[in-house]
């Protein structure tokens, strides 16, 4: 995977963020590994399946676990962040 595509990654995740009111992980390296890990399916499998779930190989199947998949939003309602620990909750002022 290329540093490019990680930072394409970076910008896609942090606009996504600013969108739901959500905020990255502001633990630099946790992040990097999950934006790696997102560039690097995105580049092998042509989709930017989430790195921290098992694919199934079927892609029909597999677009649900796409970043941002189908599960974050209760998981960052019921947790505080997902599973991968890309998206946080906004702590509350
Ligand atoms: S758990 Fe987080 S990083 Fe993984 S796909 Fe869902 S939103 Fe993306």
């Amino acid at each position: 995977m290329t540093e490019e595509g990680v930072e394409e990654m970076r910008t896609k995740a942090r606009e996504y963020a600013k969108k739901k009111g959500y905020v990255l992980n502001v633990n630099d390296k946790q992040l990097s590994v999950v934006l790696r890990g997102l560039a690097r399916n995105l580049e092998r499998f042509g989709a930017a399946y989430c790195p921290c779930r098992l694919r199934s190989g079927d892609p029909e199947k597999d677009k649900i676990i796409i970043c941002p998949c189908i599960y974050h939003e209760e998981e960052i309602e019921e947790q505080g962040m997902c599973h991968c620990r890309l998206f946080f909750k906004k702590k509350s002022e």
